[in-house]
């Protein structure tokens, strides 16, 4: 192995860290520990530190801890969004848990109004606002990350999630106790600043027949069900749209479907997925994703940008 290569896998973590870490966190802080199982593809290597972080204060806690130790963090939500890097990642890798997980719905003044955690499932969230009448919730159904990966990404349809954001409070190193901040909403990302972790959002509907929100919802989730490969691990789309146009229907044209690289493989049934269909490497993928890419821009002149966000350590050798 390179010199190179081994000092990007060593810990960043000494003695004295993983003692503090441990001392706030207990059994919920693990060291070395596989990112693969918490990710939607089931790739990625060991993260230096993983920590189930259960409430606001927590995480104030581990701001200052970051901010003091100069160590580098990252926020992963249900990591539907995200291939990690074989090599792992360096630092502290966070989840949100517990007290993040809370949804509460109400009606005010007409409105359906949703107070979540940032650790919320959108399956929950879309499942409790529809039954409540939520006009518009179904355009985020069927989206398998948490609420605070979703406003981070801007995730939707044809309506997103910032088309229905009042309000978003956040967390970072340099200001660890929870804060308003404002948003704006873009396709597929937001301006949410790269230290700010989300840790509770305020969503509005105008309100409908509860009923037809449920069936509309209903039938977005079964039309999904027939045109993407839900059951195989995968990240969703891995390319935006570009302007006026579809990623899946140019790979599909370039002849890519069913493409494959080691245990990745391009989806025979929506171009624009990439499945883990025999224990693929974030190697492979990222492989796959190349060639795909290349293909495109040989063929039809288009330059396809990422969706999915690639972090942590991509090597050749593990
Ligand atoms: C089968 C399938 C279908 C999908 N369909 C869609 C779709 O229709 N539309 C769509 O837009 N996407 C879709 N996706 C992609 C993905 O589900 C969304 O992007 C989702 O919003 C990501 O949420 P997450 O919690 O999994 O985020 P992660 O993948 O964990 O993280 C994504 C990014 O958000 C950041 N992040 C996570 N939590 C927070 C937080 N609390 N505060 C700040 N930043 C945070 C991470 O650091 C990372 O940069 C699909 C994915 C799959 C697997």
């Amino acid at each position: 192995m390179s010199l190179t290569t081994a000092r990007a896998l060593q810990s960043l973590l000494d003695a004295a860290d993983r003692d503090a870490l441990s001392a706030i966190f207990g059994e919920r802080v693990q060291f070395d520990a596989p990112i693969a199982p918490h990710t939607s593809w089931k790739i990625g290597g060991p993260a230096d530190a993983l920590v189930q972080v259960e409430s606001e204060s927590e995480l104030a806690e581990l701001m200052r801890f970051c901010f003091k130790a100069q160590m580098p963090w990252f926020v992963l939500g249900g990591g539907s969004n995200v291939l990690v890097g074989d090599g792992g990642m360096r630092g502290v890798v966070l989840r949100l848990g517990g007290g993040f997980a809370a949804v509460a719905v109400r009606v005010d003044e007409g409105r359906v109004i949703v107070d979540a955690g940032a650790a919320a499932g959108m399956a929950a969230v879309t499942a409790k606002a529809a039954s409540a009448g939520a006009a518009g919730i179904g355009s985020l159904s069927g989206i398998p990350g948490t609420v605070g990966g979703s406003l981070r990404m801007n995730a939707g349809t044809d309506r997103e999630m910032g088309d229905f954001v009042r309000d978003v409070w956040v967390q970072s190193p340099s200001k660890p106790e929870p804060h308003a901040v404002s948003v704006q909403y873009f396709y597929r990302h937001s301006t949410l600043a790269r230290e700010e972790i989300v840790s509770r959002v305020t969503l509005a509907f105008e309100r409908a027949e509860a009923g037809g929100v449920r069936q509309e919802m209903k039938s977005r989730l079964v039309r999904r069900k027939n045109t993407q490969p839900i059951d195989l691990p995968n990240a969703g789309s891995c390319f935006r749209n570009p302007e006026g146009d579809k990623a899946a229907r140019l790979i599909e044209a370039a002849g890519a479907k069913g493409w494959r690289e080691g245990g990745a493989e391009v989806s025979p049934l929506h171009a624009n997925f990439i499945n883990n269909v025999a224990g693929a490497s974030a190697k492979d993928v990222a492989t796959l994703l190349a060639r795909v890419r290349r293909e495109v821009r040989d063929r039809f002149g288009v330059d396809l940008q990422l969706e999915v966000h690639l972090v942590g350590v991509f090597v050749d050798e593990t």
